[in-house]
């Protein structure tokens, strides 16, 4: 890629072919505003936002009073999970920790989730899926030719959570992520729910969904609406630097760093590395490089140098691996990649009756009930998404 003649962001390196970007007069992206308003809006890292964040741990304390657990929190073994960990525990939380195994882990995630929940005494609840669904779900949407491949994962851990969470009858699921330092996804860039993974899986798939935990539309209903279990994000509130975070897990527990974002998978490695830059023309690093200029972590001229004139970081082998263990030969596996790339809107999805439904959602938001990030990009119509 080359930085010569697109339009970039006066400010961070969006440039001119992410979805939904408009520049102001002078020059800066409206993902800077969002960034902006939502800093704002949540006091991140001031007074306001420790507030706030103090005030629903005592919440979180007081509902759970008498019961084993307080909340429950999803990990990967990637930096934010565990440093929620941290963080919950020396808030005075008693965290139950859920992971979802899609059985494609690398062994520093497995060892690291070990390491803290050890130091920490947290108890662990991990769900195993049956490999070879999961990986006929992979070769679903490695066929279907959509950028979504590990979407199946994200929606099978949110629903993981909430099972765990209804069993102990807690209220709260308390979610690693930060716009702080990932930055905000393009709106309309990527999507999944409950009704995507089964249509492609219908087409595309060849073993039943058995042990695969999909979340329909009731399903998600049933825990938001009638269970009302609520979604918490405190690094939306509080001053977190992910450097920081790093360097303390590795201090204090012997955590181990995995070479980048999102890569202590190797279906999300290869989903990163290679599959969305080299079919889809989408290169992750621009959300967090964005995100460290905006915070003053890197300079803008670094990051524009990083993201338009290196390439991502491809771990030897992993090629190699997904090809073997999904079956594909090389050319099975050359004739997909080159196959024109498709959109989710061409596949059956929610979204429409999200949209629908938005009044409701706005409700369930304010409510803590879905994620803010919900409402604001699953229930407004995209425009211009087009497959590239
Ligand atoms: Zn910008």
């Amino acid at each position: 890629m080359n930085d010569q003649n697109v339009k970039i962001c006066a400010r961070c390196i969006y440039d001119e072919n992410t979805p939904q970007i408009e520049f102001d007069e002078k020059g800066v992206c409206n993902y800077c505003k969002m960034f902006d308003q939502l800093i704002e809006h949540y006091g991140t890292g001031k007074e306001k936002g420790e507030k706030e964040i103090g005030r629903i741990v005592q919440q979180i304390r007081r509902e759970g009073h008498g019961k084993p657990y307080d909340c429950v929190i999803g990990v990967s073994g990637g930096t934010d999970s565990s440093f929620l960990l941290y963080w919950a525990v020396n808030n005075g939380l008693r965290p139950l920790a859920v992971h979802y195994d899609n059985t494609w882990n690398t062994s520093i995630a497995t060892e690291n989730i070990r390491k803290i929940l050890a130091k920490l005494k947290i108890d662990l609840f991990t769900y195993v899926v049956d490999n070879k669904e999961m990986d006929d779900i992979y070769r679903a949407f490695f066929y279907a030719d959509v950028s979504e491949i590990d979407a199946a994962t994200d929606i099978a851990l949110a629903e993981i959570m909430y099972r765990a969470a209804d069993k102990h009858k807690v209220k709260y699921v308390l979610e690693g992520h930060s716009f702080m330092a990932e930055g905000i996804t393009p709106i309309g860039r990527t999507y999944f729910d409950g009704k995507y993974i089964a249509s492609v899986h219908k087409m595309f798939g060849k073993i039943p969904m058995k042990t695969f935990p999909n979340m329909p539309f009731w399903t998600f209903m049933k825990w938001v609406a009638f269970k009302r279990i609520k979604k918490i994000r405190p690094l939306w509130y509080i001053r977190y630097s992910k450097e920081e975070a790093r360097k303390k897990l590795e201090k204090d527990f012997g955590w181990e760093y995995y070479g980048g974002h999102h890569l202590e998978n190797r279906m999300t490695a290869f989903a990163h590395s290679y599959l969305l830059p080299k079919k889809f023309k989408l290169d992750y690093r621009n959300n967090s490089l964005s995100a460290s200029v905006r915070n003053g972590i890197i300079t803008r001229e670094d990051a524009v140098q990083q993201y338009y004139h290196t390439e991502p970081y491809l771990e030897q082998d992993l090629l190699n691996y997904f090809m073997k263990r999904l079956n594909f030969d090389n050319a099975e596996f050359d004739k997909i990649m080159s196959m024109p790339a498709k959109n989710w809107t061409e596949y059956p999805t929610y979204k429409k009756r999200f949209e629908r439904m938005r009044p409701f959602f706005f409700v369930l938001a304010k409510a803590h009930l879905v994620p803010m990030s919900f409402y604001m990009k699953y229930c407004f119509p995209v425009k211009q998404v087009k497959s590239r």
